[in-house]
């Protein structure tokens, strides 16, 4: 797939542990402002694609190109500080906080026991700080768990930690956003809600989104492209709609 000045573009990246190469030569291009989303069997090379975008695996050959700049093997702080960001398919937020103090304490420039005082003194804060416990109750809004702003973490459902670690990371929204599984562990109503969120921050905050899932009629509900890999490759891209209809990809992963 081609695309003028893409956001992130990768090149012929080859990763091997041992004797299998989880990846063999992926070439992918993800437009700005759009989400794309990367499906494909289990063990097909989706993560090991995501670690080595994102800086936790070192490709053995290949490039990553990421707003314009060759990042192949940054670290993951850098990446971040250039605005890419990523979620886990399981990380535990900080479990004695609260829902909302997870959200202010995720914001790098704030200290966190600067933030916490928020709750207990609201009228000295200045107006940046104001701006970020705005952002923090918009977003609790969005993905439906204003109700649970002030629960501890740790007792959240999978589903609802899942929510809340997407929100951390659009406290300071990224321009990469690379969400690994996000729907799994998430009841219908709370897919719905982070489909809409996704789709927000595409069409209102120009946010580009990158997501590897499994269910499809949500993948359907987000994606404006679909890459499909099979054994370490791209075997298909391009509109959803004629991606899942190509005969490869019906064969290969569709299994039907
Ligand atoms: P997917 O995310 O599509 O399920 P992965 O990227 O996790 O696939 O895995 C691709 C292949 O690489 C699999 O065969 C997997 O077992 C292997 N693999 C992934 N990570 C490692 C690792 N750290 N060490 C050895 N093999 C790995």
């Amino acid at each position: 797939m081609t695309a003028p000045n893409p956001l992130l573009e990768v090149k012929g990246v080859v990763k091997s542990f041992g004797q299998l190469r989880a990846l063999d030569g992926v070439d992918m291009t993800v437009s700005r402002g759009k989400v794309t989303g990367l499906i494909g069997p289990n063990g097909s090379g989706k993560t090991t694609l995501f670690n080595a975008v994102s800086g936790f695996l070192k490709p053995d050959a290949g490039t990553v190109v990421f707003d314009g700049r060759v990042v192949t093997g940054a670290p993951t702080h850098q990446l971040a500080r250039m605005g890419l960001k990523r979620t886990f398919q399981n990380t535990a937020d900080f479990t004695d906080m609260s829902v909302v103090q997870n959200l202010l304490t995720s914001v790098r420039t704030v200290p966190g026991e600067r933030l916490s005082r928020l709750f207990t003194s609201p009228r000295a804060i200045s107006a940046s700080e104001r701006s970020l416990v705005d952002r923090a109750w918009i977003l609790l809004d969005r993905l439906g768990l204003v109700e649970l702003a002030n629960v501890r973490a740790g007792d959240l459902s999978i589903g609802q930690g899942r929510l809340l670690q997407i929100a951390r990371l659009l406290m300071e929204p990224p321009s990469l956003l690379m969400l690994d599984e996000p729907s799994s562990g998430l009841n219908p109503d709370d897919q719905d809600r982070l489909s809409a969120t996704v789709r927000q921050l595409r069409d209102v905050e120009g946010v580009t989104v990158l997501v590897i899932e499994h269910n499809m009629s949500f993948m359907n509900a987000i994606s404006d492209a679909l890459y499909v890999m099979h054994d370490g490759h791209v075997i298909a891209s391009g509109p959803p709609a004629d991606v899942i209809r190509d005969p490869l990809v019906v064969e290969t992963y569709l299994g039907v």
